[in-house]
């Protein structure tokens, strides 16, 4: 088992040696792939900081829009009477939004898959987050406790956001589909169809300015492609008002360590782009 990540934000008795916390800093960034450190400006500003120059800013990447994926795009839209009330909500508290929006699903049986859920899974962290993560669907242990990402992924994945200098109540975590497929099999186009809009009615209430699509499933529904996570990811797409980065799914990291370089890279362009405002 890997050391924790040092808590620099309560040091006290007992605490971590700073010699320690070092190494457990270097063993876990080495973990990540990283290699070295940059001395750009950037990486040294933490959220609160002021705004690098823009002489360090990161360079804009062209949005794309890619064309829609035949497995998601067919079909009637669902009734969301709701969600124009949501919409209608401007001056709302993103926390409303999403009171609202989850009242809206209420105990779904809009699809076949709640036949086997434990717990719908809606979505967690801040509100107000200007960094959102997006996955496919609940496994076993998300299905247990309601919460996103809370089995080995999950970890991996909250020392992913670590990482970059944020704490996972920063930013706020959901998946496309809100309750867990039998067997943890994919999740079919009409399940996606009708389970789809909540997730985009918590972006939109959320308003994030980074969405991080984890996984093959999640980017290609999301852009409405069938291009491979391994083409979409290293570039940067618009989507509802946000900048849109596909990464791997921290499951498919557990089985392959050797692309968490990849994702490495990916999380600094995130960081990158919320520095730069
Ligand atoms: S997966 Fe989504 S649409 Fe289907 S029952 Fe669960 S919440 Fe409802």
């Amino acid at each position: 088992m890997r050391p924790s990540r040092p808590d620099r934000r309560a040091p006290g008795p007992g605490a971590t040696r700073p010699s320690g916390q070092l190494a457990a800093h270097v063993a876990y960034f080495r973990e990540l792939g990283v290699s070295g450190v940059s001395r750009d400006r950037v990486w040294r500003l933490r959220p609160t900081d002021p705004e690098p120059s823009p002489a360090t800013a990161p360079e804009p990447v062209a949005a794309a829009q890619p064309e829609p994926c035949a497995a998601v795009a067919a079909g009637a839209p669902v009734e969301l009477s709701m969600f124009d009330q949501v919409a209608a909500l401007s001056a709302a508290t993103a926390e409303e939004r999403l009171r609202l929006i989850r009242e809206e699903l209420g105990d779904c049986t809009r699809c076949r898959l709640h036949g086997g859920r434990k717990t719908l899974v809606y979505g967690v962290g801040n509100p107000d987050a200007a960094l959102m993560f997006v996955g496919e669907a609940p496994g076993r242990d998300e299905d247990l406790q309601g919460i996103p990402f809370v089995g080995r992924a999950g970890q991996l994945l909250t020392r992913i956001i670590e990482a970059i200098d944020l704490r996972r109540d920063d930013v706020y975590i959901a998946n496309v589909i809100k309750c867990r497929p039998p067997d943890n099999r994919n999740p079919q186009p009409d399940e996606v169809r009708t389970c789809e809009p909540f997730l985009f009615a918590q972006i939109d209430a959320i308003r994030p300015r980074v969405i991080v699509a984890m996984g093959s499933f999640a980017a290609r529904t999301l852009l409405r492609t069938e291009d491979a996570i391994s083409r979409l990811r290293g570039r940067v797409f618009e989507f509802r008002g946000a900048r849109l980065i596909p990464t791997f799914h921290p499951a498919f990291l557990l089985r392959s360590p050797d692309r968490k370089r990849d994702v490495w890279e990916d999380m600094k362009k995130v960081r990158s782009i919320l520095q730069a405002g």
